[in-house]
């Protein structure tokens, strides 16, 4: 037993959506879950085989970074999760994978355009991607630089209504409300990036959706005025 019962399991059991829903290869990839209240978070520990992880070896770690709870290395990219969460209000998961289409716009350096209803049903516009990383935010601390790029990215957005980002050169955050909510949007965010890709290789002119149809498939989801499925 531990104070910190719930947030490991919600983090054990999104991890483990990974591999189920295939965006991660070898062991790619973390999903951490906070508990905004208490200022802690659950994340995956570091390199460990999703075959054979168990909900105890989820690592517990404070707002500053400090580990709280667990034996285990949290994940190489704690100090990514922990800026997110202090920057960002609202969000309660957040996701990292190497997803193949999502990585490849972030190597292109390029962010994903809305092109359509898919896209609008998740992401409000663009996904957008970050500034590439300077040298010395690459030798300094790294981990937290990334999430510094990608705050800095969203200086004129809502993370609530784009709940994605591409790392230039690296590849996909996506974060949500709940561990099982934030990987269905990494998920949305493979499948639009696959998509997207194709549109552009069918038609290189292709152009964004209309504001009309993308406020009606993202507002009606999203929102105070959300009236789609049994919520
Ligand atoms: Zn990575």
């Amino acid at each position: 037993m531990s104070n910190y019962d719930d947030i490991k399991a919600e983090c054990y059991e999104a991890n483990l959506l990974l591999p189920e829903y295939k965006l991660i290869d070898l062991t790619f990839g973390n999903v951490s879950v906070a508990e905004p209240e208490r200022r802690v978070f659950a994340i995956k520990p570091s390199g460990v085989d999703y075959a054979a992880m168990k909900v105890n070896d989820m690592v517990v770690v404070d707002f500053e970074g400090k580990i709280v709870e667990g034996s285990l290395r949290p994940s190489s990219d704690t100090p990514t999760h922990c800026r997110l969460f202090q920057a960002f209000k609202g969000i309660r998961s957040v996701v990292h994978t190497h997803s193949r289409n999502a990585v490849a716009f972030a190597q292109a350096g390029r962010g994903i355009p809305c092109f359509g209803t898919t896209h609008a049903d998740y992401f409000y516009g663009e996904v957008p991607v970050t500034r590439s990383m300077t040298a010395e935010e690459i030798q300094s601390a790294y981990e937290r630089e990334t999430a510094n790029v990608i705050v800095e990215r969203f200086n004129d957005l809502d993370p609530t209504q784009v709940c994605a980002v591409l790392v230039h050169s690296h590849g996909p955050f996506a974060w949500g409300p709940t561990g099982k909510k934030a990987v269905e949007n990494a998920l949305a965010l493979e499948i639009v990036a696959e998509i997207a890709l194709k549109a552009i290789q069918l038609n290189s002119q292709v152009k964004p959706i209309s504001s009309p149809l993308l406020d009606k498939h993202f507002l009606r989801k999203h929102g105070t005025k959300a009236y789609y499925g049994q919520g």
